[in-house]
């Protein structure tokens, strides 16, 4: 495999992105205002990020034939989703430089794999079981995890692929939806979410952001928050324990960690993701190098951006807008546009879908609170029943 910083891509190469979702779409802008040209692999002509991309080839993501057209634009080589087969970055990894690596992606694209390799590390994670076929919910110690949730293994997202379960009878009938392997979670009781943001070179300098507290409904990210209003030495240890799993991995480029935190004050790994992640959608507004620029500096062997707040004293909110914004058109942004505090994200999508993620608003105010505030009433000023 040739490591990024093995030879600095100079601006003007062609960077290439594996998937042209919202993730893509930033990475391509964030390539542009360092001067590179980028390349994006994705099936779908309307992709977020085929609208700024300088070539969109559209394959699918484990199309051989398309991997060879890219190979031969690009200098290196991203990606903005685990649903990449391991496979691609194997096949560019012998061309040019990539990040993250593939053996980074085939753990964290599997919930099997990403648990296997959490607690065979001494990561702390929610009590869990491999639930692979009907016997492994015959088994002894099932019962323990319950209530739980039934995760997919493979392509779960956003909540997707992810089923409650209170009793066997119910974790039958989920794995029987499933239709496939899965792992099976005790639900624990949660007093905070709050995630690792880690961009690291291939030298193996660090720089981490500010660390969020985050907040869920209905399995996706709503709002994400910083300063996380949490005791400084939870964050510490988060930051710890991301490091020494990018360390672990020999990571390259820019990695969330994802930890839940118990009423009891475990701190729990949830789910690790090799690329830029929602909840650090902050970065691009309140600090000086936001998350995209990281993987781009990573990725062509740049050294890496400051990661730290632009006004530390500040409150900073993000909130996602979801296609149930849309649900009575498009949503009203004068208040959003016209706020200096507010900055509105859209990521050029043409259908909203409810829980489709379509933009988000970042805000900034003199507390969290505030941000938190202003965030949540600016996204309601949106609604275009809220116009009157
Ligand atoms: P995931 O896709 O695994 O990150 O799950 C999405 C969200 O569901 C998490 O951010 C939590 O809010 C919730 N969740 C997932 N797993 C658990 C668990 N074991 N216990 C409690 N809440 C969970």
């Amino acid at each position: 495999m040739i490591a990024p910083g093995a030879r600095r891509i100079a601006p003007g190469a062609m960077l290439g992105v594996l998937g042209g979702g919202q993730l893509g779409r930033m990475f391509a802008m964030a390539g542009h205002r360092l001067g590179y040209r980028v390349a994006v692999l994705d099936p779908d002509p309307d992709c977020p990020a085929a609208g700024v991309a300088n070539i969109h080839i559209r394959a699918a993501l484990d199309d051989a034939k398309a991997w060879d057209a890219l190979a031969g634009e690009c200098a290196a080589m991203t990606i903005e989703t685990e649903s990449v087969p391991a496979e691609a970055l194997r096949y560019f990894g012998a061309r040019m430089p990539i990040a993250p690596g593939e053996r980074a992606l085939y753990i964290a694209q599997d919930r099997r794999r990403e648990k296997h390799f959490l607690s065979t590390n001494g990561f702390a994670t929610a009590p869990y079981r491999e639930i692979e076929a009907p016997s492994d919910i015959e088994a002894h110690g099932v019962d323990a995890l319950l209530p739980g949730l039934l995760k997919a293994s493979r392509f779960g997202y956003d909540g997707k692929g992810q089923h409650t379960v209170r009793s066997r009878r119910e974790l039958v009938d989920a794995a029987q939806q499933l239709g496939g392997p899965g792992v099976l979670e005790q639900r624990v009781d949660l007093a905070a979410e709050l995630s690792v943001i880690v961009a690291r070179s291939a030298d193996g300098r660090t720089a981490v952001h500010p660390v969020p507290l985050n907040r869920h409904v209905a399995g996706i990210l709503d709002l994400s928050v910083v300063p996380a209003q949490l005791p400084q030495d939870i964050r510490s240890r988060a930051v710890a324990e991301s490091l020494r799993l990018a360390t672990l991995l020999d990571y390259c480029g820019v990695l969330c960690v994802e930890f839940f935190l118990t009423t009891e004050g475990a701190l729990l790994v949830n789910e690790i993701a090799p690329r830029p992640h929602n909840s650090g959608h902050f970065t691009l507004d309140a600090c000086h190098t936001s998350q995209f620029e990281q993987q781009v500096r990573t990725l062509a062997g740049l050294p890496l951006g400051d990661p730290g707040l632009v006004m530390p004293q500040q409150g900073v909110a993000m909130v996602n807008l979801l296609g149930q914004l849309w649900a009575d058109g498009e949503p009203c942004w004068n208040e959003a546009l016209s706020n200096p505090n507010v900055r509105l994200h859209l990521y050029g999508k043409s259908t909203p879908r409810p829980g489709r993620k379509m933009g988000h608003l970042t805000c900034m105010a003199d507390s969290v609170t505030d941000a938190q505030v202003l965030a949540s009433r600016i996204r309601a000023a949106s609604q275009p029943a809220a116009i009157s």
